[in-house]
């Protein structure tokens, strides 16, 4: 699956959705044409923690997403592996299971 789409300058083509003029690169989807913004505001999801678009794997914890190399323990640091148990506070702060617990329960006192 080839998702880029290269087309010389003034090609005529503009974007489906906001119609600016595709001048040197776009991408295609189901036979429409994408300037990259409107691609990735469509079709795109960007990591929770650094705010980059994700293009590979993705690491999902509620309704957010990460790439793997950000989804890590907002407290220590540390890489929270696929598979092993972690929390989200506030809603989009992402922790191991246990610290996020301790964090939460903080919060919570105040
Ligand atoms: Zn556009
Ligand atoms: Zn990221």
């Amino acid at each position: 699956m080839s998702l880029f789409s290269f087309a010389l300058p003034l090609n005529g083509k503009r974007c489906s959705a906001c119609d600016a003029a595709l001048s040197n690169w776009y991408f295609e989807k189901d036979g429409l044409l994408f300037c990259k913004d409107d691609y990735w505001a469509k079709y795109g999801e960007s990591c929770q923690d650094c705010g980059h678009i994700i293009t590979g794997p993705v690491m999902v914890a509620g309704d957010h997403k990460f790439h793997p190399e950000c989804f890590c323990c907002t407290s220590c640091g540390n890489f929270i592996g696929d598979g092993e148990s972690y929390a989200l506070v506030e809603r989009s702060k992402l922790y191991w299971r246990r610290e996020g617990f301790l964090v939460a329960k903080s919060l919570n006192d105040k």
